[in-house]
């Protein structure tokens, strides 16, 4: 895209569209090829080998199969890369697919080498979305992890460190974690970003030291709840390693899933602001019900590091609430409510509301476990007056569940 329109709105509309007009072509094209007509087989085994080690397709030896490329794809990844400010980017069939890549990736590093047999070592800074967490706990990659927190990174890395792992905002804290502050501390590691909560509107990490920005981009990217789909922003030398890791694994974004993604770009900045102004509202309503223990939210009070200044360029649209009464309250308010739906996932155009140590956290090790009363919201492009209206309703029926519990154990 030309140098003299570089305003992110301008970038979320055009990014990855700069040779439509020379196809003669409006709107994105889609291509669901699954394999495409070779020239030779000259030309054809040269491209297959370069993108086979994680290339571009080469000039006249075609795109040969689409696990290996697909024009779809490689066109919602230029668009996301300007997003993030990177060169590059890698799109995958969901955000664990991406997450699964940038692990193995890292195995295939020189660091990896170094423990004479012992397993390449990961450094994750917790609190981290469950099905991360509960991957690098499993073991089922053949790495072993450390979790720690953000102070403890530089303690954590050893010989054999691959890869750091952090989440800014954090799933479900919304906790704020410093990039600059473990990029410091990682020795030269690479650092991974989980950018899905704060969206490149918001913040972008390759600007603040991370080697990588991933997205699940089933969430905010798509907004609209009906594409999944996982992308890692970062540098050409580092997406080499990522798209051999794709081709041999089989996980690339299916072109449909790509072309919705890259359509939900354009909405993007539009969509992330309007959420995020409707988030302050409900959660500064929140912060003074009588039934809300706690309002996690970085835009109230939720920022002691003071990171919205020099980290992000605002607080999103997830709110976490910590409810009086516990589970059962929890459990009253995500089946009371009536404009949220109780689902999980998030950052579509629409609320939604769920427990997430009942479900996207249930893997997760006990002591890492979010507590019982919590309870997450995505906020939607509803009116916020609605929402208000919706969860205080919600809020009274749990409040009645509860007195109608501590009157039943009183009688008892
Ligand atoms: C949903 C999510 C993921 C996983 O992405 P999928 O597209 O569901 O595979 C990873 N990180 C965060 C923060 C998420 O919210």
């Amino acid at each position: 895209m030309t140098a003299e329109f570089m305003n992110l709105e301008s970038q979320a509309v055009h990014a990855g569209r700069d040779d439509l007009t020379a196809l003669g072509v409006h709107a994105l094209p889609l291509d669901l090829s699954t394999t495409n007509p070779l020239p030779d087989i000259d030309h054809g085994g040269d491209s297959y080998e370069s993108m086979a080690t994680g290339g571009h397709p080469l000039p006249g030896g075609g795109n040969v199969y689409a696990r290996l490329w697909n024009p779809t794809v490689a066109r919602f990844e230029a668009g996301l890369a300007v997003l993030e400010k990177a060169e590059a980017a890698v799109a995958f069939a969901s955000g664990m697919a991406a997450v699964t890549a940038a692990i193995l990736a890292g195995k295939g590093s020189a660091r990896a080498g170094a423990g004479n047999g012992a397993l390449p070592h990961i450094v994750a800074v917790r609190p981290l979305y469950g099905g991360t967490d509960h991957l690098l706990d499993s073991g089922l990659l053949g790495v072993e992890t450390t979790f720690c927190d953000e102070d403890g990174v530089a303690a954590a890395i050893r010989d054999t460190t691959v890869l750091v792992i952090l989440e800014t905002p954090a799933n479900p804290t919304l906790d704020l974690v410093d990039i600059r502050h473990v990029v410091a501390q990682s020795d030269g590691v690479p650092v991974l970003v989980d950018n899905t909560f704060a969206t490149p509107v918001l913040q972008n990490p390759i600007s603040l030291g991370a080697a990588m920005s991933l997205h699940s981009a089933t969430k905010y990217i798509g907004g609209h709840g009906d594409a999944v789909g996982g992308i890692i922003a970062c540098s050409e030398e580092t997406a080499e390693s990522l798209r051999r890791v794709r081709a041999i694994t089989g996980a690339i974004l299916h072109p449909l899933g790509a072309y919705l993604l890259h359509r939900g770009l354009a909405t993007l900045p539009v969509r992330v602001r309007a959420q995020q102004e409707g988030a302050q509202q409900v959660a500064a309503w929140l912060a003074n019900h009588p039934a809300v223990e706690k309002v996690h939210f970085p835009g109230l009070d939720g920022d002691p590091k003071g990171l919205l200044q020099h980290q992000m360029s605002g607080p999103g649209a997830m709110v976490s609430i910590s409810l009086h009464g516990g589970f059962e309250a929890a459990k009253a308010l995500t089946s009371g409510v009536r404009l949220f739906t109780h689902a999980v996932s998030l950052g579509g155009v629409d609320s939604l509301i769920q427990h997430p140590a009942a479900l996207t956290h249930r893997p997760v090790a006990p002591e890492a476990r979010p507590s019982a009363n919590l309870v997450r919201l995505s906020i939607g492009l509803e009116s916020p007056a609605d929402l208000m209206a919706d969860l205080d309703q919600a809020l009274a029926a749990a409040h009645s569940a509860r007195t109608e519990l501590a009157a039943g154990a009183a009688t008892r």
